[in-house]
């Protein structure tokens, strides 16, 4: 065991600062990490002030952070995979059973017994899990991913989650070119939606609640922009989606784009608000549509995910930012204020 700084809440209503953790000696399969960049995902905000109270509670210190990239320190002597020196990127799983059925198919992120990044029992050290908002993190070499040594690093790091949260489902549903899809919410996973589905081909419509985000949605691959509390914009494209992303993190209406889909049409949350969202049963009966929730992604997709952004040269926009910035960073998210991910520059924390 050995003491890592981080940055941690320790409680609902305080704000992240810095603090001192134990952190495991690699085991035999594990590798460590000296964390460089870490993203600022709105879960991390989520769950930093118990808004998931009902579904998972949050265990105080709570350490978030789970778009870790950052460079290997040591490995353990079973370790295959990684050597000092390497890149390696670490997501929101940091475990799981890997007898299941969900992770023999490469599907961890279904697994009964999965550990999440942070907030998660540890098995050991007890305790729960610590995130990336930390100089390094020891993790099994099954839950490391490789990095595209092309890929720039600050923005690569978001897609260890805003990039496999959206490029998961869209694969699933089968995003391809001639298919028209909508994205919902441009932030940080709603940036990266609009960057796969411009990549995969797709006809882009981006549904926003910020009037000022309009030329960067086009920017990013959007074909067209809807104001979204605009009735007639919204009006202009009913029936017609084959698939909507729904990456909105508040309340809001889902009734509004389930009337967008056509037939067969399906829309998917990735965004998680904190209270339940009503669904009117005949926007789903009229024109047999559906709708689903997508989680993450396995570890074989993750690794897909970033070589395919290592091809495409696709990183997440960001705004680099020391830690200490960290707590005005999760208020600008709350107004929207993100261009289009912060990413924590890790070097930050040295000088605490
Ligand atoms: P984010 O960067 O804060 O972006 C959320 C976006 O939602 C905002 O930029 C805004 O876009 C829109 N929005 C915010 N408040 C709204 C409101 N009241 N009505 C309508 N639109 C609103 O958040 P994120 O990091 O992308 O995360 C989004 C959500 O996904 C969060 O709930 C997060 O916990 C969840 N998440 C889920 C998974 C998963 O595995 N399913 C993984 C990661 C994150 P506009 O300004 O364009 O309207
Ligand atoms: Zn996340």
């Amino acid at each position: 065991m050995y003491q890592a700084k981080a940055y941690s809440a320790s409680s609902a209503t305080s704000s992240l600062a810095s603090s001192t953790i134990a952190r495991r000696d690699p085991t035999a399969r594990d590798v460590q990490i000296e964390v460089l960049y870490c993203g600022i995902c709105h879960t991390d905000l989520h769950v930093v002030r118990d808004e998931w109270k009902e579904f998972v509670p949050t265990v105080y210190p709570c350490v978030p952070g789970h778009e870790i990239l950052g460079r290997v320190t040591s490995v353990g002597a079973e370790v295959t995979r990684f050597k000092p020196g390497d890149l390696a990127a670490v997501g929101c799983l940091v475990d799981s059973d890997r007898t299941c059925p969900d992770c023999l198919a490469g599907l961890e992120q279904f697994c009964a017994n999965g550990v999440l990044t942070y907030n998660s029992p540890d098995k050991h050290l007890g305790g729960v899990t610590y995130g990336g908002y930390s100089d390094s993190i020891v993790v099994d070499e099954h839950f490391a991913v490789h990095v595209p040594s092309n890929l720039n690093l600050a923005g690569a790091a978001p897609l260890l989650c805003a990039g496999i949260t959206t490029y998961s489902p869209m694969r699933h549903w089968g995003v391809t070119k001639g298919k028209k899809v909508g994205v919902v919410g441009l932030g940080g996973l709603g940036h990266m939606a609009v960057k796969f589905a411009h990549a995969f081909g797709a006809h882009v419509v981006v549904f926003t609640t910020s009037p000022h985000k309009k030329d960067d949605a086009l920017r990013l691959g959007a074909n067209e922009v809807v104001l979204s509390r605009n009735a007639d914009e919204m009006k202009k494209h009913a029936g017609s989606f084959d698939f909507i992303l729904d990456a909105v993190a508040a309340s809001h209406d889902v009734n509004a784009y389930l009337q967008l889909l056509r037939r067969d049409g399906a829309m998917t949350l990735v965004g998680a608000p904190e209270k339940p969202l009503p669904v009117a049963a005949f926007n789903l009966i009229l024109g047999r549509r559906s709708l689903s929730g997508s989680p993450i992604g396995g570890l074989p997709e993750t690794q897909e995910m970033l070589d395919f952004c290592g091809e495409h040269n696709l990183t997440a926009d960001v705004e680099i930012i020391p830690i200490q910035k960290v707590n005005e960073a999760y208020d600008r998210l709350l107004n929207s204020d993100v261009k289009y991910r912060f990413t924590i520059d890790m070097a930050s924390l040295k000088s605490e």
